[in-house]
C-alpha cells in the first residue's frame, strides 16, 4: 500500500532523511519510533505529500508521488492523517468538522456526508456530542473526532503522528482503543508513537529511526523479543521507554 524507496530529503543544507526504504502492505500496521528529531514526522508527512523530498520515490496504492503528473490533492484525500494536535476546526461543530471535506473534496451531498460522519462518530463512542464545538470536548474526545473525520474520507491508509502525545494520561487509552479496533478491522496503518503497549499488541512491524535513517525495520516480536540483536541506538531507546 505504501512503498518508500531510497527517499532522501533536505531542509536547506540539513539532511533530514537519508536513503529511507521500507513498505507497508495492505492491512499491515507499522509503528515508527525513535528519538525526538530523528525524522519520524517528516517521513510520515512525505507519505502524505505534505512535504516534498528530493531523492527517491514513494508510492501510495500504486501512485508515485515523485511522478510529475500525479494529482497530489487527490492522493492526499485518500490518505487519512491524524496529528498530535487534533487540528479540528474550532469554529465548526463536530458534525461540520466530520462533513466538510467529504462535501468539499469528495463532492458528497450533505445528507450522505452527515450520515457517514454520524455513523463514524458513533463508532468512536461520541454520538452524543455531534452538535458541540471542539472546545467543549476533552483532548481525548477531540482526537477521536479527528480519527472519525479522517475515516469519513474512506482512506486506503491511515497515518498517525504521535496521536496521544499531547493528551493527559487518563485519555490516552480511549484513543488507543479506537486505533486498536481499527487495526483489528484490517486498516492499513503507519503510526508514529511511543506507546509500546500499542505496538506490541497490534503492530506487525516496528521501524526505528535515528538521525534521519531507518536503522531498524523488523517484525514486532523480534523488535521487543530479541533486544540484544537490535542496534546500539535502538537498545538505548528501548531501555529508556520500556
Ligand atoms: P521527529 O518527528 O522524529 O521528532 P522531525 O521529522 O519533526 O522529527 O524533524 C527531524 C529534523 O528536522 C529535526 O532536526 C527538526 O529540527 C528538523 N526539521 C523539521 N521540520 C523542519 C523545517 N520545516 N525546517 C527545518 N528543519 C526542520
Ligand atoms: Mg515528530
Amino acid at each position: 500500500m505504501i512503498s518508500i524507496r531510497n527517499v532522501s530529503k533536505w531542509y536547506g543544507d540539513f539532511q533530514v532523511l537519508t536513503d529511507c526504504t521500507t513498505e507497508v502492505r495492505k492491512g499491515e500496521v507499522v509503528v515508527v519510533c525513535g528519538p525526538s528529531g530523528s525524522g519520524k514526522s517528516t517521513l510520515i508527512k512525505c507519505v502524505n505529500a505534505l512535504e516534498p523530498f528530493q531523492q527517491g520515490d514513494i508510492e501510495v496504492d500504486g501512485t508515485s508521488l515523485a511522478a510529475p503528473k500525479t494529482d497530489l490533492p487527490k492522493l492526499r484525500a485518500r490518505v487519512g492523517m491524524v496529528f498530535q494536535h487534533f487540528e479540528l476546526f474550532p469554529h465548526l461543530t463536530v458534525t461540520e468538522n466530520l462533513t466538510l471535506a467529504q462535501i468539499k473534496v469528495l463532492g458528497r451531498g450533505k445528507a450522505e456526508a452527515t450520515e457517514k460522519g454520524l455513523a463514524l462518530l458513533d463508532r468512536v463512542g461520541l454520538a452524543a456530542h455531534a452538535h458541540k464545538h471542539p472546545g467543549q470536548l476533552s483532548g481525548g474526545q477531540q482526537q477521536r473526532v479527528a480519527i472519525a473525520r479522517a475515516l469519513a474520507m474512506d482512506p486506503v491508509v491511515m497515518l498517525f503522528d504521535e496521536p496521544t502525545s499531547a493528551l493527559d494520561p487518563e485519555m490516552v487509552n480511549e484513543v488507543l482503543d479506537v486505533m486498536v479496533q481499527l487495526a483489528q478491522e484490517g486498516m492499513t496503518m503507519m503510526c508514529v508513537t511511543h506507546e509500546m503497549g500499542f505496538a506490541r499488541k497490534v503492530a506487525d512491524r516496528v521501524i526505528f529511526m535515528d538521525r534521519g535513517n531507518i536503522v531498524e525495520d523488523c517484525a514486532t516480536e523480534a523488535f521487543f523479543g530479541d533486544i540484544a540483536a537490535r542496534c546500539e541506538r535502538a537498545r538505548q531507546f528501548l531501555a529508556k521507554i520500556l
